[in-house]
């Protein structure tokens, strides 16, 4: 079965030239499965010839940003396609689901998409459109109040990741004093992020009300299609995190304090080189990041270098170097009509710029893997698992950081990766576990909200000194958009990052057999639910104690390995 339903030319940029297919589609009878095969090929065609326009879009306007035509173009789309295209994807939705010859689909093929559309139409609300316009209204409110922080600095205004940059000063009085600027400045905002956030919560429990849920979370599981963990399986987590990765967490801050020469960390005391040593720098500039990168992924795997070296096209599916005019930032996107990955970033030679292109390469390598499948919302992954995908590479790139560092350098990066990655868990426990006691208690008081989100951070902070600091402690949350903008977001990483470290370890011991895993499992896109993707790839679907304290002690270990 193949489809010609969509012209190779059609410019999918407008609303206009779509309609006309979008049309066809919704006016099409079903004499039997057959038809509604055929019908979903069509339609992913034109669901990809739509998608692969507003990416083609985005991609233009982040490459050049002063470009007026580009922004204009994708601005157009966003406001007069996508909108459109939501309205008409729920339809066709609903007409599949509701089609007689439904049953008679292959469930080994269909399963998996049937049970997303299937939830989406039994938990839609008319009721629930405008309150969700609300909500993004008042999350756009939070991202302006965000975005328009600035603080007066060294006689300059500054932004805030300007500002960032003063963290990693070793002189301490430059640390302080730009920390609590910024903490200083987000205060004043502290009210009225407040009052957004108020406003928030009882929208969201309205809708979750009104598509017949309790409470918020249980509406949000399902809007997320979580169908295959449930809240007590997050809360087991948080706990699991608790045990096993908070005591490694307070050795690092121990560590940290000592070599340091300090009475108590502070909260700039977090991000500074407690050796003092210079900045890495991995590389020159975009081409020798190429260069180095295709070096590092062919001494890895022969057809993954492979991968990468077919991204290397003239800059067709790769812009790395940082330049006057590009967006911050580093992502992976797809064209899907033509099925091709594309990796933006800002490589300007920092450590965290190598992170991001080998993080970056492995969305690339998933999507090389399943584009073959003809069903475009196949072609990638849920989160939980197209992070495993990507961060997994950032660990399985350890013995290959020679192309960029010596020896000495090697030890300190690796050691520098796997602090972070100790340092999050907790950080992703502390966000979930603060949003999941916010939607059961949609009544609470502002109090309450502090005192519940102190409690979390006495679980889950590292021993820092917040004396005197109080109400910045307080407020910390509101620099975290996930709640305010996308909520309940945030445990993926965490499910992810099991996923990646299980896929570590195996490559540790058997590299061969690890990646072919890897590639197996990569290949099946998002064709099959979480535990059979991970378990296709070797890996369990597992966040208990046991696995995560397994994982926790062969990252300590790692850590001891690398230490100065
Ligand atoms: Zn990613």
């Amino acid at each position: 079965m193949m489809t010609e339903f969509v012209p190779a030319d059609i410019d999918a940029s407008t609303w206009q030239n779509l309609q006309p297919y979008y049309q066809q589609l919704l006016d099409r009878d079903f004499k039997c499965s057959g038809c509604l095969e055929q019908f979903l090929l069509d339609r992913s065609e034109l669901d990809a010839a739509a998608a692969e326009a507003g990416s083609n879009l985005y991609i233009a306007m982040t490459c050049n940003t002063e470009d007026e035509d580009a922004k204009a173009g994708f601005l157009h789309f966003v406001e007069n396609v996508e909108p459109e295209l939501k309205k008409v994807g729920f339809e066709l939705n609903k007409k599949v689901v509701s089609c007689q010859h439904v049953q008679d689909l292959d469930s080994d093929r269909y399963s998996v998409l049937l049970r997303d559309w299937f939830a989406d139409v039994e938990i839609f609300r008319e009721e629930n459109v405008p309150l969700q316009t609300e909500d993004t209204k008042l999350g756009q409110e939070y991202a302006e109040l965000c975005g328009a922080l600035m603080v007066e600095f060294d006689g300059e205004e500054k932004t805030m990741p300007q500002m960032g940059v003063y963290q990693q000063d070793q002189d301490r009085t430059i640390r302080e004093a730009s920390w609590r600027g910024v903490a200083e400045r987000r205060l004043q905002d502290r009210k009225n992020i407040d009052d957004i956030f108020d406003k928030m919560v009882k929208i969201r429990h309205e809708s979750a009300n009104n598509a017949g849920f309790e409470d918020y979370r249980g509406y949000m599981f399902a809007v997320k299609h979580r169908f295959d963990y449930t809240p007590e399986d997050c809360i087991a987590f948080h706990d699991a995190i608790e045990q096993t990765c908070m005591p490694i967490v307070r050795k690092l801050a121990q560590e940290r304090k000592e070599a340091l020469g300090v009475e108590t960390l502070r909260p700039w005391d977090l991000a500074v080189d407690p050796y003092g040593h210079a900045a890495l720098k991995p590389f020159d500039d975009a081409d020798d990041l190429i260069e180095k990168t295709a070096k590092l992924f062919h001494r890895m795997d022969g057809e993954l270098g492979e991968m990468f070296d077919s991204m290397r096209d003239g800059g067709y599916s790769l812009d790395l170097d940082s330049r006057k005019g590009k967006a911050p930032g580093g992502y992976q996107a797809s064209r899907d009509r033509q099925r091709k990955p594309f990796i933006f970033m800002n490589a300007a030679g920092l450590p965290r710029d190598l992170d991001t292109m080998v993080h970056e390469a492995g969305h690339a390598f998933h999507y090389m893997l399943c584009r073959h499948d003809d069903l475009v919302w196949y072609r990638g992954a849920p989160l939980e698992f197209a992070e495993v995908a990507s961060m997994s590479m950032e660990s399985l790139a350890y013995p290959f950081l020679d192309e960029f560092y010596t020896k000495e350098e090697t030890k300190r990066a690796i050691r520098k990766h796997l602090e972070g990655i100790v340092s999050v868990l907790p950080w992703v426990a502390t966000i979930d576990a603060f949003q999941h006691w916010i939607y059961l208690n949609p009544e609470h008081t502002r109090e309450e909200r502090t005192s519940q989100w102190l409690e979390l951070v006495k679980r889950f902070g590292n021993d820092v000194d917040w004396s005197g600091l109080e109400m910045e402690q307080e407020a910390v949350w509101h620099r975290q958009l996930h709640p305010f903008e996308v909520p309940f977001y945030y445990i993926e990483y965490g499910i992810a990052q099991l996923g990646a470290l299980q896929l570590w370890l195996k490559y540790c011991n058997d590299p061969k057999e690890s990646l072919a895993l890897y590639k197996e499992g990569l290949k099946l896109g998002a064709g099959k639910p979480l535990p059979e993707l991970f378990e296709t790839t070797g890996l369990q679907f597992d966040f208990t104690a046991k696995m995560v304290g397994t994982l926790m002690k062969a990252v300590e270990e790692a850590l001891d390995q690398h230490a100065e």
